[in-house]
């Protein structure tokens, strides 16, 4: 199962308090955003903080409603938060009582499968995601890189078409990130997904996707959407060391850099 993604003319804003005038204003997150996700892309979004990634996959995930503009699954609108779509947040958002089977199980009565069904699907996850042995630990009897298994294995098991994460291995340290980076991938490859990943590191996009969105500064639209083709990637170890990477990194670095630099216009905030 699997879905492609639409985003047409889509604009957020959001009306806040200033908490010492206690004046309303409005921000605009992002503005105008066209963007298409084919069925089974892997697609990266960089940007710099603050330019609204997280509030893109709020609106794909159906957290929230766009202000202005169309948001589609498989061409139809979404009207809030379903089955379909899977999210990864930066935290684990583990349940600290349960262990990691009963963390999966939880996901999986969230969305009605029979009792008698959830702990074979939520072993078969944790399987997948290299976590076989370890179904009946607690959460702090697992590392950050587990952990956050666990939350991909949650977000998996009721088979989403779509899966949404938002800095998910921001928290790890760096050889715990390339590990889960190669295991997504073998998890990608395996099951199809169609996959919106957002981080802020360069790296991680370039290696991780087909495709990398490049965001502008706030208000977040979208600056360039740039094509790797890294040959096999994770098949090839060493090809984060490769000339296409290196080119690739390039690219994405100098069109995120005149982002980075540049001061949001006050008319915008
Ligand atoms: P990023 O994930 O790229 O760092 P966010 O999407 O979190 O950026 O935020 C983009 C902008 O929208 C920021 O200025 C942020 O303060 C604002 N924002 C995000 N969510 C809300 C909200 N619920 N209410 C008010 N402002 C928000
Ligand atoms: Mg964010």
């Amino acid at each position: 199962m699997t879905a492609r993604l639409g985003l047409h003319g889509v604009t957020k804003r959001f009306r806040v308090r200033d908490r010492r005038t206690r004046r309303w204003s409005e921000v605009t997150a992002v503005r105008d955003v066209d963007l298409d996700v084919a069925a089974g892309e892997f697609l990266t979004v960089v940007g710099p903080s603050g330019c609204g990634k997280s509030t893109l996959l709020d609106l794909l995930g159906g957290l929230t409603p766009p202000t202005s503009g169309r948001i589609l699954v498989d061409g139809e609108p979404i009207t809030g938060p379903g089955p379909d779509r899977g999210t990864v947040f930066q935290q684990y958002a583990l349940l600290p009582w349960r262990t990691a089977r009963g963390n999966v199980e939880f996901a999986l009565e969230a969305v009605g499968v029979p009792r008698r069904d959830r702990a074979g699907i939520a072993r078969e996850y944790l399987e997948l995601v290299g976590l076989g042995g370890f179904e009946d630990r607690h959460p702090h009897q697992l590392s950050g890189g587990m952990r956050q298994r666990v939350a991909i294995a949650r977000s998996l098991a009721h088979d989403p078409g779509v899966l949404l994460m938002d800095e998910p291995f921001a928290a790890l340290d760096a050889q715990t990130r390339e590990s889960m980076q190669d295991e997504l991938l073998r998890i990608w490859r395996r099951t199809g997904k169609t996959v919106v990943f957002v981080t802020h590191g360069i790296d991680e996009a370039v290696y991780l996707g087909g495709r990398v969105a490049v965001l502008t500064a706030r208000p977040g639209r979208v600056k360039r959407v740039v094509p790797v083709d890294l040959g096999e990637r994770a098949d090839v170890p060493d090809a984060r060391s490769s000339p296409a990477f290196a080119h690739h990194r390039h690219v994405v670095w100098s069109l995120l850099r005149d982002e980075v630099c540049a001061a949001p216009d006050p008319a915008e905030v």
